[in-house]
């Protein structure tokens, strides 16, 4: 069973691969590894907008050209890197502040030369002596005043097209910070909003005099499971353990992806109690599952997790919180897997005294 998983996915990933450098070879392109990716992609069908823009091109120009490939790369397949994105929305915002100075200084050189002609009016009022003396002046006058309005107006578009400028850029740039706080793979909170949610809840339960509980989660034999079913189904059962930790916790809760196949959950204002069973819910919806490989419709099995429980202490800093829930979580593995420990489990006190195993 073991080698027949790996033989399919090898035998699947070996076909997209044929077909690509057969692309390759049959367009006389550059056996490049981004030409690769590009062509490995249009095999394998997984973005059908990548498929459908070189088609179009292959249907125009019956080839594509190294132009054509850069384009189609940085369209759907670059990982737009997040720190140009931003550097994208400050060269924006810089932009947008540099057109509206310059419309201010505009604005303020008009109202300038206002004044200066209200000025000149008001001496012109005291020579003047006839009725068309003072028809030209109130002309000239009804003129700037008339400047006046439109280059306010003008301003004020302006001003308004800028507020709605800097509303969307204040958008792009929420999105992007939420983007640099989320795992991409399971749309949980990623290590980074994961260390910062836990040394703020910990000061919080300090502050509060609260309990506060952490568990760390681990998925059993998983090394087993990529082997046999290839890391790609590991993925997607990756993210089915990420929704069933996301179901279980609430609210102020942090569910997090801690690495590569472990989970921790902050949950603030927990006892240690009601964590046990919100650790157990997880586990058993886990488990319950019965994973179906999508593709091919094959069975594969269930997979169960691990899960250690600690509470915070007086003293704890985060690192000896984590330490604590990992030993847990090690107990756990070391107990028979697919269950949940905590410190004061006779479990804990027996995988203590021995020497750890990873
Ligand atoms: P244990 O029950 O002791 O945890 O056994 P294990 O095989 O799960 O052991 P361990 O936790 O040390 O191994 C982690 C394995 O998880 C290694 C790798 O195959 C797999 N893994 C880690 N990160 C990812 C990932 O992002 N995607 C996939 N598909 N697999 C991953
Ligand atoms: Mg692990
Ligand atoms: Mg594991």
């Amino acid at each position: 069973m073991l080698m027949t998983g790996q033989t399919d996915e090898h035998e699947r990933t070996m076909a997209f691969a044929e077909i690509a450098l057969g692309q390759i070879k049959a367009l006389r392109q550059d056996a490049s590894p981004r030409n690769y990716e590009i062509w490995y992609a249009y095999a394998t069908g997984y973005k059908p907008s990548l498929n459908q823009s070189i088609n179009e091109t292959l249907a125009r120009n019956g080839n594509l050209t190294d132009a054509d490939l850069e384009q189609v790369y940085g369209n759907y397949l670059a990982p737009a890197r997040l720190s140009d994105k931003i550097d994208n929305v400050g060269l924006r915002v810089m932009d947008e502040i540099e057109q509206v100075m310059s419309m201010m200084d505009s604005a303020v050189g008009s109202a300038a030369s206002y004044t200066e002609s209200l000025a000149d009016a008001t001496t012109k009022l005291g020579q003047s002596k006839d009725r068309e003396g003072l028809r030209a002046i109130v002309e000239s006058l009804v003129q700037s005043a008339q400047e006046m309005k439109e280059n306010n107006q003008a301003l004020e578009a302006r001003l308004n097209a800028s507020k709605q400028e800097i509303n969307q850029l204040q958008e792009n740039l929420e999105v992007v910070r939420t983007e640099s706080l989320t795992d991409p793979l399971t749309g949980l909170s990623n290590r980074k909003l994961f260390d910062d949610a836990l040394s703020k809840s910990m000061s919080d339960a300090v502050e509060r005099s609260e309990p506060l509980t952490l568990l760390m989660t681990d998925v059993d034999h998983f090394k087993n499971f990529n082997d046999t079913w290839g890391h790609l189904t590991g993925d997607q059962v990756l993210r089915l353990v990420a929704m069933s930790v996301k179901q279980n916790v609430k609210g102020q809760d942090t569910a997090a992806r801690y690495g590569g196949e472990e989970f921790a959950v902050v949950l603030p204002n927990t006892v240690l109690r009601s964590a046990l069973t919100v650790a157990d819910h997880i586990r058993r919806a886990v488990m319950s599952k019965e994973l179906m490989k999508r593709s091919t419709g094959q069975n594969l099995g269930r997979v169960t997790i691990s899960i250690g429980v600690a509470t915070v202490r007086k003293g704890d800093t985060m690192q000896s919180l984590i330490a604590r829930a990992d030993a847990c979580l090690y107990a756990a593995k070391r107990n028979g897997r697919n269950r949940v420990i905590c410190e004061t489990d006779p479990e804990f006190a027996s995988a203590n005294v021995e020497p750890k195993v990873a």
